[in-house]
């Protein structure tokens, strides 16, 4: 049963959704100097990434596993090398 805490096996979706960030996962930073506001990269990882009022974007830091491949392709194309994945 998922109301008991830390006993969910690690496969669970329920447990990693509600699971603490791991402070050693990937992160994903923008560069504000660079960063032009083109949005590609919340066309790519609308699951990490959206846009502000004014078209910039707005990251969630902590990239899960399963988005890391994403992620990477977002950073990749981001035209002004502004968007980076980082370790802690
Ligand atoms: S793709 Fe790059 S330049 Fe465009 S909004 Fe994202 S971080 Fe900024």
């Amino acid at each position: 049963m998922h109301g008991r805490r830390g006993r969910c096996p690690g496969w669970c979706v329920v447990s990693a959704s509600t699971r603490a960030p791991d402070p050693a996962r990937q992160q994903l930073t923008v560069d504000w100097q660079s960063c032009d506001g083109h949005g590609l990269c919340a066309e790519i990882l609308p699951e990490l990434v959206h846009l502000d009022e004014w078209h910039f974007p707005v990251v969630q830091r902590a990239v899960p596993k399963e988005l890391e491949r994403l992620a990477r392709a977002a950073v990749v194309a981001c035209p002004k090398l502004a968007l980076k994945i980082t370790k802690p």
